[in-house]
């Protein structure tokens, strides 16, 4: 079973990999694959984001750190990411550059630019928190 349907799964994945969502993210999501590294989780969960998968964006943070309100805001329609760097500390630690493009509501579009904390507990990568530069 697929949360996507055959034709969300063969379109681009709206991470800009150039992959495919069923080659791509969607795979993750729909927890056929685990990621192996913290940047496959911070592109998934910028399609997580995308395509409105709270599930996936709760199951991946932190447990200590995860929000109690909900995650994803419908006023924000995701246009894009860039993955600016990335760098593995240690086999458990790693942060990941990027920048997501938005249009909130009306209003013309905003870039969200961070530097996110992963950390691997138990084999799994998990987004810890971030900081968020030029705001
Ligand atoms: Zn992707």
């Amino acid at each position: 079973m697929s949360f996507f349907t055959d034709k969300q799964n063969a379109a681009p994945c709206p991470c800009g990999s150039g992959l495919t969502l069923g080659q791509c993210c969607g795979k993750f999501i729909d927890l056929d694959a685990t990621p192996q590294k913290a940047v496959e989780v911070m592109r998934a969960r910028y399609t997580a984001f995308a395509l409105g998968h709270e599930d996936w964006l709760r199951a991946t943070w932190a447990a200590n750190k995860r929000p109690r309100k909900k995650i994803i805001d419908p006023q924000y329609k995701w246009l894009g990411l860039k993955i600016i760097s990335t760098h593995e500390i240690d086999d458990k630690h790693a942060t990941v550059e990027f920048i997501a493009r938005a249009r909130v509501g009306g209003s013309g579009a905003v870039r969200h630019h961070e530097v996110s904390r992963f950390e691997k507990r138990q084999d799994l990568w998990y987004y810890v928190d971030g900081d968020v530069l030029d705001k």
